[in-house]
């Protein structure tokens, strides 16, 4: 039976406009994939690593008959194929692909973590994420993203996030 898995795009370096489209229709290429929803574009603030260029995000919804480590194989060569090199932590990146919840899998391995670590830290993915499934309960604790969402926003404002 196919999954939900919501995936996170990411593009601060070139033309992030394009980086984030053309790794869509990668996706949407993919045998086994089916892009469901897409939220809106974001400008966002870069995060952990802060002296880099904004960046662009944006969240997708996909049906999948992949496992996770399949999905998460075929988005790093997605990566791989754009161009994508692996330098600093958190640096600055044609295009980041990240698993951000795959059906109600929790899973624990530092190759693959689901939910992904930071998706309850990250205004730049729970804003995006909220527009197309608010009402997503999250595996560990049963929280809607919007409850994560607002407790968020409670804490550290709606800094550094600009729907485009
Ligand atoms: P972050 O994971 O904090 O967003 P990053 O995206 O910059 O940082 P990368 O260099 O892209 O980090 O990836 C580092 C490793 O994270 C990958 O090699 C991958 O195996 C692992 N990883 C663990 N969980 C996930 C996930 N849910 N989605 C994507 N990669 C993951
Ligand atoms: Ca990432
Ligand atoms: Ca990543």
């Amino acid at each position: 039976m196919d999954k939900t898995a919501y995936i996170a795009l990411g593009s601060n370096l070139g033309c992030k406009r394009d980086n984030i489209a053309r790794a869509i229709q990668l996706i949407a290429a993919l045998p086994g994939v089916k892009i469901i929803k897409s939220s809106s574009l974001y400008e966002t603030e870069p995060w952990g690593k802060t002296d880099q260029d904004n960046f662009l995000n944006q969240v997708i919804a996909v049906e999948t008959s992949l496992q996770p480590a399949e999905l998460l194989r075929e988005l790093q060569n997605i990566e791989i194929k754009m161009g994508r090199q692996r330098k600093e932590k958190w640096g600055p990146r044609i295009i980041d692909l990240d698993i951000l919840l795959y059906g109600n899998e929790v899973m624990d391995d530092p190759h693959l973590t689901i939910p992904h670590p930071h998706l309850r830290q990250r205004l730049f993915v729970l804003v995006p994420l909220a527009e197309i499934g608010a009402d997503l309960q999250l595996p560990e604790d049963g929280a809607t993203v919007e409850e994560v969402l607002s407790s968020v926003l409670v804490r550290e404002g709606n800094r550094g996030i600009e729907r485009i």
